[in-house]
Protein backbone atom coordinates (compact mmCIF):
# COMPACT_ATOMS: atom_id res chain seq x y z
CA UNK A 1 0.00 0.00 0.00
CA UNK A 2 1.60 3.49 -1.15
CA UNK A 3 2.66 5.71 1.88
CA UNK A 4 -0.29 8.39 1.75
CA UNK A 5 -0.71 9.38 5.50
CA UNK A 6 2.07 8.07 7.29
CA UNK A 7 1.77 4.51 5.50
CA UNK A 8 -2.18 4.32 5.90
CA UNK A 9 -4.68 5.31 3.15
CA UNK A 10 -7.54 6.82 5.04
CA UNK A 11 -10.20 6.63 2.71
CA UNK A 12 -11.97 8.69 5.26
CA UNK A 13 -9.21 11.87 4.57
CA UNK A 14 -8.76 11.22 1.24
CA UNK A 15 -12.98 11.99 0.09
CA UNK A 16 -12.85 14.65 2.41
CA UNK A 17 -10.21 16.04 0.48
CA UNK A 18 -11.66 14.85 -2.48
CA UNK A 19 -14.54 16.90 -2.05
CA UNK A 20 -12.89 20.13 -1.26
CA UNK A 21 -10.20 20.46 -3.50
CA UNK A 22 -11.11 18.51 -6.53
CA UNK A 23 -12.38 19.63 -9.77
CA UNK A 24 -13.29 16.40 -11.24
CA UNK A 25 -13.71 16.37 -15.32
CA UNK A 26 -17.30 15.90 -16.44
CA UNK A 27 -18.76 15.78 -12.95
CA UNK A 28 -21.33 17.39 -11.50
CA UNK A 29 -20.13 18.12 -7.71
CA UNK A 30 -23.87 17.95 -6.52
CA UNK A 31 -23.54 14.31 -6.35
CA UNK A 32 -21.17 14.70 -3.34
CA UNK A 33 -24.76 15.61 -1.79
CA UNK A 34 -25.91 12.15 -2.28
CA UNK A 35 -22.92 9.90 -2.49
CA UNK A 36 -19.04 9.46 -2.73
CA UNK A 37 -17.78 9.09 -6.28
CA UNK A 38 -15.11 6.32 -5.64
CA UNK A 39 -11.74 6.40 -5.39
CA UNK A 40 -9.39 4.20 -7.41
CA UNK A 41 -6.57 2.97 -6.00
CA UNK A 42 -5.16 -0.20 -8.18
CA UNK A 43 -5.62 -2.06 -11.10
CA UNK A 44 -3.97 -5.42 -12.12
CA UNK A 45 -4.97 -6.95 -16.20
CA UNK A 46 -8.31 -5.46 -16.74
CA UNK A 47 -9.37 -5.39 -13.16
CA UNK A 48 -9.64 -2.66 -11.10
CA UNK A 49 -9.62 -1.68 -7.22
CA UNK A 50 -11.45 1.17 -5.40
CA UNK A 51 -10.58 2.48 -1.90
CA UNK A 52 -13.08 0.44 -0.06
CA UNK A 53 -11.36 -2.93 -1.44
CA UNK A 54 -13.89 -3.24 -4.47
CA UNK A 55 -12.83 -5.26 -8.11
CA UNK A 56 -14.05 -4.15 -10.90
CA UNK A 57 -13.92 -5.34 -14.52
CA UNK A 58 -12.92 -2.31 -16.25
CA UNK A 59 -14.92 -2.55 -19.48
CA UNK A 60 -13.78 1.22 -20.32
CA UNK A 61 -9.82 0.90 -20.13
CA UNK A 62 -9.52 3.74 -17.27
CA UNK A 63 -12.47 5.32 -18.26
CA UNK A 64 -11.59 6.87 -21.58
CA UNK A 65 -10.53 3.66 -23.74
CA UNK A 66 -6.84 4.35 -22.73
CA UNK A 67 -5.18 1.20 -20.81
CA UNK A 68 -4.86 -1.11 -23.57
CA UNK A 69 -2.46 -3.41 -22.27
CA UNK A 70 -3.79 -3.27 -18.89
CA UNK A 71 -2.75 -2.41 -15.64
CA UNK A 72 0.35 -3.37 -13.58
CA UNK A 73 2.77 -3.65 -16.60
CA UNK A 74 6.32 -3.58 -14.72
CA UNK A 75 8.51 -3.80 -18.10
CA UNK A 76 6.60 -0.45 -18.82
CA UNK A 77 7.02 0.59 -15.00
CA UNK A 78 11.03 -0.47 -15.41
CA UNK A 79 11.85 1.44 -18.98
CA UNK A 80 10.21 4.47 -17.64
CA UNK A 81 12.28 4.45 -13.98
CA UNK A 82 15.47 3.89 -15.94
CA UNK A 83 14.83 6.45 -18.55
CA UNK A 84 13.89 8.45 -15.56
CA UNK A 85 16.76 8.06 -13.91
CA UNK A 86 19.15 8.75 -16.67
CA UNK A 87 17.63 11.74 -18.49
CA UNK A 88 13.66 12.40 -17.82
CA UNK A 89 13.11 14.89 -20.71
CA UNK A 90 14.84 17.27 -22.88
CA UNK A 91 12.84 19.95 -25.48
CA UNK A 92 11.01 18.43 -28.23
CA UNK A 93 13.63 20.47 -30.83
CA UNK A 94 16.51 17.74 -29.32
CA UNK A 95 16.68 14.42 -29.60
CA UNK A 96 16.73 11.45 -26.55
CA UNK A 97 17.50 8.29 -27.58
CA UNK A 98 13.62 7.04 -26.65
CA UNK A 99 12.42 9.93 -28.47
CA UNK A 100 14.45 8.31 -31.99
CA UNK A 101 13.49 5.03 -30.99
CA UNK A 102 9.68 5.70 -30.57
CA UNK A 103 9.40 7.65 -34.14
CA UNK A 104 11.39 4.28 -35.55
CA UNK A 105 8.77 2.64 -33.90
CA UNK A 106 5.97 4.19 -35.33
CA UNK A 107 6.94 4.44 -38.59
CA UNK A 108 7.60 0.78 -38.82
CA UNK A 109 4.11 0.21 -38.09
CA UNK A 110 3.17 3.08 -40.48
CA UNK A 111 5.20 2.99 -43.69
CA UNK A 112 3.82 5.59 -45.62
CA UNK A 113 3.90 7.62 -42.93
CA UNK A 114 7.05 8.15 -41.67
CA UNK A 115 6.96 11.10 -40.35
CA UNK A 116 6.38 11.32 -36.31
CA UNK A 117 5.86 14.94 -34.40
CA UNK A 118 5.07 14.32 -30.45
CA UNK A 119 2.61 15.80 -27.76
CA UNK A 120 1.10 15.12 -25.13
CA UNK A 121 -3.03 14.63 -25.56
CA UNK A 122 -4.88 13.49 -28.10
CA UNK A 123 -6.51 16.91 -29.03
CA UNK A 124 -3.11 18.28 -29.09
CA UNK A 125 -2.25 15.68 -31.83
CA UNK A 126 -4.98 17.20 -33.23
CA UNK A 127 -4.58 20.50 -33.51
CA UNK A 128 -1.11 19.96 -34.52
CA UNK A 129 -2.17 18.17 -37.70
CA UNK A 130 -4.50 21.73 -38.43
CA UNK A 131 -1.86 23.64 -38.16
CA UNK A 132 0.88 21.17 -40.44
CA UNK A 133 -2.26 21.01 -42.91
CA UNK A 134 -2.48 25.10 -43.34
CA UNK A 135 1.38 25.69 -42.85
CA UNK A 136 2.07 23.08 -45.90
CA UNK A 137 -0.38 24.88 -47.78
CA UNK A 138 1.14 28.22 -47.55
CA UNK A 139 4.48 26.85 -47.77
CA UNK A 140 2.74 26.31 -51.31
CA UNK A 141 1.60 29.80 -51.54
CA UNK A 142 -1.81 28.42 -50.85
CA UNK A 143 -2.89 31.07 -47.98
CA UNK A 144 -6.59 30.61 -48.87
CA UNK A 145 -6.78 27.02 -48.19
CA UNK A 146 -7.00 26.80 -44.60
CA UNK A 147 -10.45 25.33 -44.15
CA UNK A 148 -10.73 21.93 -41.98
CA UNK A 149 -14.09 19.64 -42.77
CA UNK A 150 -15.07 17.53 -39.74
CA UNK A 151 -17.84 14.84 -39.07
CA UNK A 152 -20.79 15.14 -38.05
CA UNK A 153 -20.65 12.90 -34.43
CA UNK A 154 -16.90 12.48 -34.62
CA UNK A 155 -14.76 14.26 -31.27
CA UNK A 156 -11.21 15.74 -32.09
CA UNK A 157 -10.92 16.91 -28.44
CA UNK A 158 -11.24 19.49 -25.65
CA UNK A 159 -8.33 22.70 -26.92
CA UNK A 160 -10.41 24.81 -28.85
CA UNK A 161 -9.69 24.36 -32.23
CA UNK A 162 -9.79 20.72 -31.79
CA UNK A 163 -13.92 21.28 -30.47
CA UNK A 164 -14.76 23.27 -33.11
CA UNK A 165 -13.21 20.56 -35.32
CA UNK A 166 -15.65 18.09 -33.53
CA UNK A 167 -19.10 16.97 -34.72
CA UNK A 168 -20.72 17.30 -31.43
CA UNK A 169 -22.71 20.40 -31.03
CA UNK A 170 -23.69 19.89 -27.03
CA UNK A 171 -20.16 19.97 -26.32
CA UNK A 172 -19.64 23.19 -28.03
CA UNK A 173 -22.29 25.27 -26.82
CA UNK A 174 -21.01 26.81 -23.25
CA UNK A 175 -17.40 27.93 -25.42
CA UNK A 176 -17.76 29.92 -28.16
CA UNK A 177 -17.57 31.88 -30.44
CA UNK A 178 -14.49 29.11 -31.16
CA UNK A 179 -12.11 29.55 -34.27
CA UNK A 180 -13.70 29.84 -37.73
CA UNK A 181 -12.57 27.96 -41.04
CA UNK A 182 -14.23 24.48 -39.28
CA UNK A 183 -17.21 23.35 -41.37
CA UNK A 184 -19.48 19.79 -41.22
CA UNK A 185 -20.10 16.83 -43.05
CA UNK A 186 -23.31 14.12 -42.65
CA UNK A 187 -22.30 11.55 -39.86
CA UNK A 188 -21.89 8.03 -41.51
CA UNK A 189 -24.31 5.81 -38.92
CA UNK A 190 -26.66 3.42 -41.30
CA UNK A 191 -29.57 2.94 -38.18
CA UNK A 192 -30.39 6.61 -38.26
CA UNK A 193 -29.35 7.49 -41.74
CA UNK A 194 -30.31 11.17 -42.32
CA UNK A 195 -31.19 10.46 -45.90
CA UNK A 196 -33.91 7.75 -45.48
CA UNK A 197 -31.76 5.65 -47.34
CA UNK A 198 -30.36 2.55 -46.50
CA UNK A 199 -27.32 0.28 -46.99
CA UNK A 200 -26.11 -1.50 -49.88
CA UNK A 201 -29.07 0.27 -51.93
CA UNK A 202 -28.00 4.24 -50.46
CA UNK A 203 -25.29 4.68 -52.91
CA UNK A 204 -23.19 5.94 -50.01
CA UNK A 205 -24.92 9.48 -49.98
CA UNK A 206 -24.14 10.51 -46.35
CA UNK A 207 -19.86 10.20 -47.78
CA UNK A 208 -20.46 11.93 -51.02
CA UNK A 209 -22.50 14.58 -48.94
CA UNK A 210 -18.59 15.58 -48.19
CA UNK A 211 -18.40 17.19 -52.21
CA UNK A 212 -20.78 19.51 -51.52
CA UNK A 213 -19.66 20.28 -47.92
CA UNK A 214 -15.72 21.04 -49.31
CA UNK A 215 -17.52 23.22 -52.97
CA UNK A 216 -19.68 25.05 -50.36
CA UNK A 217 -16.45 26.15 -48.46
CA UNK A 218 -14.26 26.97 -51.61
CA UNK A 219 -13.66 23.77 -52.90
CA UNK A 220 -10.21 22.68 -53.57
CA UNK A 221 -9.03 26.80 -53.41
CA UNK A 222 -10.56 26.78 -49.69
CA UNK A 223 -10.17 23.50 -48.14
CA UNK A 224 -7.07 22.33 -46.20
CA UNK A 225 -7.89 18.83 -44.84
CA UNK A 226 -10.74 16.70 -44.11
CA UNK A 227 -10.34 14.81 -40.37
CA UNK A 228 -12.50 11.69 -39.50
CA UNK A 229 -12.03 8.87 -36.65
CA UNK A 230 -12.20 5.68 -38.72
CA UNK A 231 -14.54 4.17 -36.21
CA UNK A 232 -15.93 7.05 -34.59
CA UNK A 233 -15.96 6.55 -30.70
CA UNK A 234 -17.72 8.64 -28.63
CA UNK A 235 -20.52 9.96 -30.90
CA UNK A 236 -22.19 6.71 -30.92
CA UNK A 237 -19.69 3.76 -31.95
CA UNK A 238 -20.04 4.41 -35.37
CA UNK A 239 -18.36 1.69 -38.04
CA UNK A 240 -18.66 3.12 -41.33
CA UNK A 241 -19.42 0.64 -43.93
CA UNK A 242 -16.65 -1.16 -46.26
CA UNK A 243 -16.61 1.42 -49.05
CA UNK A 244 -17.14 4.49 -47.35
CA UNK A 245 -13.67 5.54 -46.67
CA UNK A 246 -12.85 4.95 -50.58
CA UNK A 247 -15.66 7.45 -51.26
CA UNK A 248 -14.40 9.90 -49.07
CA UNK A 249 -10.82 9.28 -49.95
CA UNK A 250 -11.90 10.03 -53.89
CA UNK A 251 -13.48 13.23 -52.89
CA UNK A 252 -10.34 14.61 -51.05
CA UNK A 253 -7.88 13.67 -53.70
CA UNK A 254 -10.09 15.54 -56.54
CA UNK A 255 -9.92 18.44 -54.24
CA UNK A 256 -6.32 18.39 -53.02
CA UNK A 257 -7.64 18.07 -49.42
CA UNK A 258 -5.57 16.19 -46.68
CA UNK A 259 -7.17 13.33 -44.99
CA UNK A 260 -6.42 13.26 -41.22
CA UNK A 261 -7.34 10.00 -39.52
CA UNK A 262 -7.66 10.55 -35.67
CA UNK A 263 -6.64 7.02 -34.08
CA UNK A 264 -6.45 8.13 -30.90
CA UNK A 265 -9.04 5.74 -29.71
CA UNK A 266 -8.82 3.67 -32.85
CA UNK A 267 -5.12 3.48 -32.71
CA UNK A 268 -2.84 0.58 -31.10
CA UNK A 269 -5.33 -2.61 -31.65
CA UNK A 270 -8.85 -0.90 -30.04
CA UNK A 271 -10.80 -2.35 -32.76
CA UNK A 272 -8.92 -5.26 -33.55
CA UNK A 273 -6.16 -4.14 -36.50
CA UNK A 274 -3.08 -2.08 -35.43
CA UNK A 275 -5.15 0.94 -36.74
CA UNK A 276 -8.52 1.66 -37.57
CA UNK A 277 -8.36 2.52 -41.17
CA UNK A 278 -6.48 -0.76 -41.85
CA UNK A 279 -10.15 -1.90 -41.71
CA UNK A 280 -10.51 0.61 -44.77
CA UNK A 281 -8.95 1.22 -47.83
CA UNK A 282 -7.62 4.47 -47.19
CA UNK A 283 -4.24 6.00 -47.27
CA UNK A 284 -4.60 9.09 -44.92
CA UNK A 285 -1.85 11.62 -45.53
CA UNK A 286 -2.14 12.31 -41.50
CA UNK A 287 -3.03 9.77 -38.59
CA UNK A 288 -3.05 11.22 -34.82
CA UNK A 289 -2.22 8.75 -32.01
CA UNK A 290 -2.46 8.98 -27.96
CA UNK A 291 -4.46 7.21 -25.53
CA UNK A 292 -3.25 3.69 -26.06
CA UNK A 293 0.27 5.01 -27.65
CA UNK A 294 1.57 4.43 -23.79
CA UNK A 295 -1.89 3.03 -22.87
CA UNK A 296 -2.13 5.82 -19.84
CA UNK A 297 1.21 5.30 -18.36
CA UNK A 298 2.15 8.20 -19.31
CA UNK A 299 0.73 11.10 -21.20
CA UNK A 300 2.30 11.23 -24.74
CA UNK A 301 0.44 11.48 -28.60
CA UNK A 302 1.81 11.54 -31.57
CA UNK A 303 1.06 13.37 -35.50
CA UNK A 304 2.14 11.11 -37.96
CA UNK A 305 2.44 12.29 -41.96
CA UNK A 306 3.36 11.49 -45.44
CA UNK A 307 6.99 12.17 -46.53
CA UNK A 308 5.10 14.71 -49.25
CA UNK A 309 4.12 16.71 -46.44
CA UNK A 310 7.00 17.23 -44.50
CA UNK A 311 9.33 17.92 -47.84
CA UNK A 312 7.54 20.91 -48.12
CA UNK A 313 8.46 22.28 -44.36
CA UNK A 314 12.18 21.48 -45.89
CA UNK A 315 12.29 24.58 -48.11
CA UNK A 316 14.25 27.16 -46.86
CA UNK A 317 13.68 30.20 -48.72
CA UNK A 318 13.59 34.16 -48.25
CA UNK A 319 9.86 33.80 -47.96
CA UNK A 320 9.73 30.31 -46.06
CA UNK A 321 10.18 28.87 -42.76
CA UNK A 322 11.88 26.05 -43.19
CA UNK A 323 10.61 24.46 -40.23
CA UNK A 324 7.04 23.42 -38.77
CA UNK A 325 6.59 26.57 -36.65
CA UNK A 326 5.36 24.72 -33.26
CA UNK A 327 6.51 23.50 -30.49
CA UNK A 328 5.36 22.01 -27.04
CA UNK A 329 7.47 21.42 -23.35
CA UNK A 330 6.74 18.24 -23.10
CA UNK A 331 6.11 16.71 -26.31
CA UNK A 332 9.12 14.22 -27.12
CA UNK A 333 9.50 13.95 -23.07
CA UNK A 334 12.19 11.09 -22.99
CA UNK A 335 10.58 8.86 -20.31
CA UNK A 336 6.96 9.18 -21.66
CA UNK A 337 8.71 8.24 -25.28
CA UNK A 338 10.21 5.14 -23.21
CA UNK A 339 6.57 4.17 -21.76
CA UNK A 340 5.49 4.41 -25.21
CA UNK A 341 7.75 2.36 -26.92
CA UNK A 342 7.56 -0.72 -24.75
CA UNK A 343 3.93 -0.40 -24.71
CA UNK A 344 3.92 -1.16 -28.58
CA UNK A 345 6.52 -3.94 -27.62
CA UNK A 346 3.66 -5.41 -25.57
CA UNK A 347 0.86 -5.18 -28.47
CA UNK A 348 2.99 -6.92 -30.72
CA UNK A 349 4.60 -9.25 -28.57
CA UNK A 350 1.48 -10.51 -26.59
CA UNK A 351 -0.79 -9.67 -30.19
CA UNK A 352 -3.02 -7.89 -28.73
CA UNK A 353 -4.76 -6.37 -31.80
CA UNK A 354 -5.44 -10.26 -32.60
CA UNK A 355 -6.97 -10.76 -29.48
CA UNK A 356 -8.69 -7.40 -29.65
CA UNK A 357 -10.25 -8.85 -33.15
CA UNK A 358 -11.25 -11.93 -31.57
CA UNK A 359 -12.40 -11.54 -28.26
CA UNK A 360 -14.49 -8.57 -30.24
CA UNK A 361 -16.26 -10.87 -32.24
CA UNK A 362 -16.73 -13.25 -28.90
CA UNK A 363 -18.15 -9.46 -27.35
CA UNK A 364 -20.27 -8.98 -30.16
CA UNK A 365 -21.95 -12.07 -30.27
CA UNK A 366 -22.48 -12.00 -26.47
CA UNK A 367 -24.01 -8.62 -27.23
CA UNK A 368 -26.30 -9.47 -30.53
CA UNK A 369 -28.00 -12.05 -28.22
CA UNK A 370 -29.09 -8.44 -26.12
CA UNK A 371 -31.12 -7.39 -29.22
CA UNK A 372 -34.01 -9.65 -27.98
CA UNK A 373 -34.71 -7.04 -25.06
CA UNK A 374 -37.04 -5.06 -26.45
CA UNK A 375 -35.18 -1.54 -25.15
CA UNK A 376 -31.84 -2.73 -26.91
CA UNK A 377 -32.25 -1.20 -30.84
CA UNK A 378 -28.99 -1.95 -32.29
CA UNK A 379 -25.57 -3.48 -31.29
CA UNK A 380 -22.93 -2.12 -33.07
CA UNK A 381 -18.98 -2.33 -33.01
CA UNK A 382 -15.21 -3.50 -34.38
CA UNK A 383 -12.89 -5.08 -31.99
CA UNK A 384 -13.37 -4.36 -28.77
CA UNK A 385 -15.38 -1.10 -29.26
CA UNK A 386 -18.40 -1.66 -28.63
CA UNK A 387 -22.18 0.17 -28.51
CA UNK A 388 -25.78 -0.40 -27.59
CA UNK A 389 -28.30 1.84 -28.53
CA UNK A 390 -31.56 1.93 -26.21
CA UNK A 391 -34.81 3.05 -28.02
CA UNK A 392 -38.04 2.93 -25.91
CA UNK A 393 -39.07 0.66 -29.14
CA UNK A 394 -37.69 -1.04 -32.09
CA UNK A 395 -40.17 0.33 -34.66
CA UNK A 396 -40.23 4.08 -33.62
CA UNK A 397 -36.63 4.00 -32.46
CA UNK A 398 -37.14 6.65 -29.97
CA UNK A 399 -34.92 7.15 -27.34
CA UNK A 400 -34.33 6.46 -24.13
CA UNK A 401 -33.18 8.96 -21.52
CA UNK A 402 -29.70 9.79 -20.17
CA UNK A 403 -31.38 8.60 -16.61
CA UNK A 404 -32.29 5.19 -18.20
CA UNK A 405 -28.69 4.96 -19.28
CA UNK A 406 -27.22 5.71 -15.62
CA UNK A 407 -29.32 3.50 -14.17
CA UNK A 408 -27.91 0.45 -16.31
CA UNK A 409 -24.41 1.87 -15.73
CA UNK A 410 -25.57 1.68 -11.60
CA UNK A 411 -26.47 -1.47 -11.98
CA UNK A 412 -23.68 -3.14 -14.26
CA UNK A 413 -21.19 -1.57 -11.43
CA UNK A 414 -23.07 -3.17 -8.44
CA UNK A 415 -22.64 -6.18 -10.16
CA UNK A 416 -18.72 -5.55 -10.74
CA UNK A 417 -18.12 -4.12 -14.41
CA UNK A 418 -17.71 -1.05 -15.36
CA UNK A 419 -19.53 0.32 -18.34
CA UNK A 420 -20.24 3.93 -20.10
CA UNK A 421 -22.75 5.98 -21.69
CA UNK A 422 -22.45 8.92 -23.65
CA UNK A 423 -23.26 12.05 -22.12
CA UNK A 424 -26.17 14.53 -22.47
CA UNK A 425 -28.56 13.06 -24.77
CA UNK A 426 -28.66 13.95 -27.86
CA UNK A 427 -31.34 12.03 -29.22
CA UNK A 428 -30.24 9.29 -31.34
CA UNK A 429 -26.83 9.44 -30.48
CA UNK A 430 -25.86 9.51 -27.16
CA UNK A 431 -28.61 6.96 -26.18
CA UNK A 432 -25.84 4.66 -26.09
CA UNK A 433 -24.07 2.49 -23.67
CA UNK A 434 -20.50 1.41 -24.55
CA UNK A 435 -17.69 -1.27 -23.66
CA UNK A 436 -13.78 -0.98 -24.24
CA UNK A 437 -11.90 -3.39 -22.32
CA UNK A 438 -8.34 -4.00 -22.05
CA UNK A 439 -7.20 -5.88 -25.31
CA UNK A 440 -5.92 -8.31 -23.13
CA UNK A 441 -9.53 -9.48 -22.08
CA UNK A 442 -10.51 -12.88 -22.00
CA UNK A 443 -13.43 -15.47 -22.43
CA UNK A 444 -14.42 -15.07 -18.63
CA UNK A 445 -14.24 -11.11 -18.31
CA UNK A 446 -16.01 -10.64 -21.42
CA UNK A 447 -18.64 -13.30 -20.45
CA UNK A 448 -18.93 -10.77 -17.35
CA UNK A 449 -19.66 -7.76 -19.31
CA UNK A 450 -22.33 -9.89 -21.35
CA UNK A 451 -23.92 -10.61 -18.35
CA UNK A 452 -24.27 -7.76 -16.25
CA UNK A 453 -25.60 -5.56 -19.39
CA UNK A 454 -28.10 -8.24 -19.50
CA UNK A 455 -29.04 -8.10 -16.38
CA UNK A 456 -28.95 -4.26 -15.98
CA UNK A 457 -31.32 -3.92 -19.06
CA UNK A 458 -33.48 -7.00 -18.38
CA UNK A 459 -34.24 -5.00 -15.23
CA UNK A 460 -34.98 -1.28 -17.14
CA UNK A 461 -38.39 0.46 -16.07
CA UNK A 462 -39.37 3.27 -18.10
N1 LIG B 1 -9.78 12.19 -30.45
C1 LIG B 1 -10.64 11.25 -30.03
C2 LIG B 1 -11.24 10.33 -31.05
C3 LIG B 1 -10.96 11.13 -28.68
O1 LIG B 1 -11.86 10.21 -28.27
C4 LIG B 1 -10.34 11.99 -27.76
C5 LIG B 1 -10.58 11.89 -26.27
N2 LIG B 1 -11.58 11.11 -25.81
C6 LIG B 1 -9.47 12.98 -28.24
C7 LIG B 1 -9.20 13.04 -29.59
C8 LIG B 1 -8.83 13.95 -27.32
O2 LIG B 1 -7.83 13.36 -26.60
P1 LIG B 1 -7.31 14.03 -25.23
O3 LIG B 1 -8.42 13.91 -24.26
O4 LIG B 1 -6.10 13.19 -24.90
O5 LIG B 1 -6.94 15.42 -25.53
Amino acid sequence: MPDYFNGRLDAGKLAELQRKHLWLHMTNHRLFETREPPIMVEGDGFIIKDIDGREYIDGLSGGVWAVNVGYGRESIVRAISEQLRRLPYYAGSTATPPYILLAQKLASLLPDLPKVYISNSGSEANEKSFKIARQYFREKYRSDKYKIIYRNRDYHGTTLAALASSGQQERKIKFGPLPEGFAEFPHALCYRCQFGRSYPGCNLECARALEAVILQEGGEDGVAAVIVEPVTAGGGIIPPVAEYYQVLQNICRKYDVLLIMDEVVNGFGRTGKMFGFQHYQAEPDMITLAKGLASGYMPIAATVARNKIFAQFLVDEEDKTGYFRDISTFGGCAAASAAAVENINIIEKEKLAENSAAMGAYLMEGLRELTEIPVVGEVRGTGLLAGIELVTDKKSKQPLTERHLAQVVADAKTAGVIIGRMVRSVPGFNNVLYTAPPLIINKEGIDRIVKAFRGALEKLQF
